[in-house]
């Protein structure tokens, strides 16, 4: 029986360089790679090895036999993605292309170092490829104490599958040459130039972490926010632990429908004795245990074919919660499926039209999805009571009531001191990671490439821009740092004293694993003082003792 890829797949493509046969597709050098919603294990090649399933960081990939009922809809999906033909096919030893690994070239003035800012998948990622070599040295900088970024505050409690992305994470950071500096701010605590004299390049992986801003009547007000800030607060992010979430009100309204809509939908619906066996935070846990939500209404401006939620998000959020169309909506699917070519669209469009009607009564709280709805404003003097849409292309008005009105339309990069910004696609320019106009700066993630994609997705991504730098250093065109190797440990204490290295960042992750117990994968710390508290117990090394790592790592 052959293995099958189900809902978290990352799309990192660990599994298609791991496979012998070749059977996992798209790979990351084909066309597809960029904009599939997962990847697919051909059935009919697949020789079953389970090399796939060591090779997936977040547990994506299993056997037919091992997949639970709400699983088997991917068997077809797999099988789905790949012409149909007769028989089975003959096993090929064809490998993947491997790509190509950044052989260093050794120079006598010491390692290649380079400073990665901050700590997410693409910053990772980053580090893992350019740690392949020996010699090499990475340092990287995070503005909180604790890393991982949209890994640990944007990822959905509920989707603790997507989040063991985080081991593969940890053993990057035990790998020789790999240093923390977290609860540093690069701007504040140290500039740029700062960095350029520590290293020979400084790699930006600072992410998106702007909300796009729905520029309507009405925004802004109480009963009005943005989903990204709901998910922070409900992962306990220090910036957003202490929001005032307002779930007073029988309905929320979310407007955009891409996967974070998704995200924030489904936990507004789910039971919160299911979420507490999550790590999801306290305060937003005692929040939910008091919700009057009945109903979250997602609302998208186009069609349903144009849903930008993914399939494997929605075959999932329908395995587990109410989801219903309005008549109306069940007619637009109809239409849309009459006129649909592409494939994985009309399976999307399939799922959609297996839902229920919107008229039929439920017991548990629900989410409805809404099409061709333009929000026009948001209603309410003193707080948000609703919506007022424009039905997409008409001039009719369509009022929805809501106690809590989430915009979700994106997130967007913010401008980096010192480096080049493209305003209109929130990027900072670049050719392959390399900064344009920036010589020794390279950026990886959605800060180079807008934010879209899955985790995984970073992977490719920051393998390029690695090349690049490589590239370039072993061309010459890196100049050797200019600062005595060593100090940089010593200017950073003195700037940040409670900066925090891995060893303290292993306490924090340690004392959050205890304080989750038996029933929580764990219990995160939300107050920074916590955070440095629990890192404080690691003594700090001897300034002798911290000068010889930094020479040494
Ligand atoms: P997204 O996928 O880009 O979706 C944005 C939504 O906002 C779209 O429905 C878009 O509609 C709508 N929108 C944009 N401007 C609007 C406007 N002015 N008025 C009304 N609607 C507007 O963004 P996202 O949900 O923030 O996700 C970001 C990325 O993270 C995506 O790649 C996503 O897949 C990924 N992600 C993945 C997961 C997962 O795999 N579980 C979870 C969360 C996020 P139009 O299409 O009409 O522009």
């Amino acid at each position: 029986m052959p293995h099958v890829i189900t809902q978290s797949c990352c799309s990192d493509g660990s599994c298609v360089y791991a496979c012998p046969v070749n059977c996992i597709h798209p790979s990351p050098d084909e066309p597809g790679f960029a904009t599939a919603e997962m990847l697919f294990v051909d059935p009919d090649a697949c020789v079953d090895c389970g090399a796939c399933v060591s090779a997936c960081p977040v547990g994506a990939i299993a056997p037919v036999t091992k997949l639970d009922e709400s699983q088997r809809v991917f068997v077809e999906l797999n099988a789905a993605f790949y012409p149909k033909r007769e028989g089975k096919l003959p096993p090929t030893s064809k490998l993947a292309p491997v790509l190509e690994a950044p052989v260093v070239h050794r120079r006598p003035g010491g390692p290649l170092t380079v400073a990665i800012v901050g700590s997410g998948p693409a910053a990772m990622y980053a580090a893992d490829e350019l740690l392949t070599q020996d010699g090499v040295r990475v340092n990287v900088f995070e503005r909180l104490p604790t890393p991982y970024g949209l890994v640990r505050a944007g990822v959905a409690p509920d989707h603790q599958a997507t989040k063991r992305v985080t081991a593969l994470f940890d053993r990057i950071t035990r790998k020789r040459g790999f240093g923390f500096f977290l609860n540093v701010e690069v701007g504040t605590h140290v500039s740029h130039a700062e960095l350029t004299a520590h290293h020979h390049a400084v790699l930006y992986a600072v992410g998106a972490p702007n909300d796009r801003r729905l520029d309507v009547e009405g925004m802004g007000r109480p009963g009005s926010g943005t989903a990204t800030e709901l998910v922070a607060w409900i992962n306990g992010h220090p910036d957003f632990a202490r929001l005032p979430v307002d779930l007073s009100g029988e309905r929320v309204v979310v407007i955009g429908n891409g996967n974070v809509a998704l995200d924030v939908a489904r936990i507004l619906t789910t039971d919160p004795e299911d979420l507490a066996r999550t790590d999801v935070s306290d305060r937003a846990l005692a929040a939910l245990r008091q919700s009057s939500v009945r109903e979250v209404v997602i609302a998208a401006r186009r069609g349903p074919s144009a849903s930008a939620f993914t399939l494997p998000e929605l075959i999932g959020l329908t395995a587990t919660h109410d989801v219903v169309l309005s008549a109306d909506d069940h007619e637009l699917v109809r239409q849309d499926l009459a006129s649909e070519s592409d494939p994985l669209t009309r399976n999307k469009l399939e799922v959609l039209s297996t839902l229920a009607d919107a008229a039929t009564p439920v017991a548990r709280p629900r989410i409805r999805l809404a099409y061709q709805l333009t929000p026009l404003r948001l209603r309410g003097a003193q707080r948000v009571e609703g919506v007022d849409f424009a039905v997409t292309g008409t001039d009719e008005v369509r009022r929805l009531g809501a106690g809590l009105v989430l915009t979700s339309i994106g997130y967007r990069g913010k401008p980096i001191r010192d480096l080049p910004f493209d305003d209109d696609a929130a990027v900072v320019p670049n050719r392959g990671g390399r900064v344009l106009g920036a010589p020794g700066a390279y950026v990886a993630g959605w800060i180079k490439r807008g934010p879209t994609g899955f985790i995984g997705t970073n992977k490719s991504c920051a393998a390029e821009t690695v090349r690049n730098l490589v590239g370039d250093y072993n061309a010459g065109l890196l100049a050797d740092p200019s600062a005595t190797p060593g100090h940089l440990d010593g200017l950073i204490r003195a700037r940040q004293p409670d900066v925090v290295d891995a060893a303290g960042w292993q306490a924090i992750d340690a004392a959050e694993l205890v304080r989750g117990g038996e029933d929580r994968p764990r219990d995160k710390f939300t107050e920074i003082s916590d955070m440095l508290a629990a890192a404080a117990t690691v003594p700090t090394p001897s300034v002798g003792r911290r000068l010889l790592a930094g020479l040494r790592r």
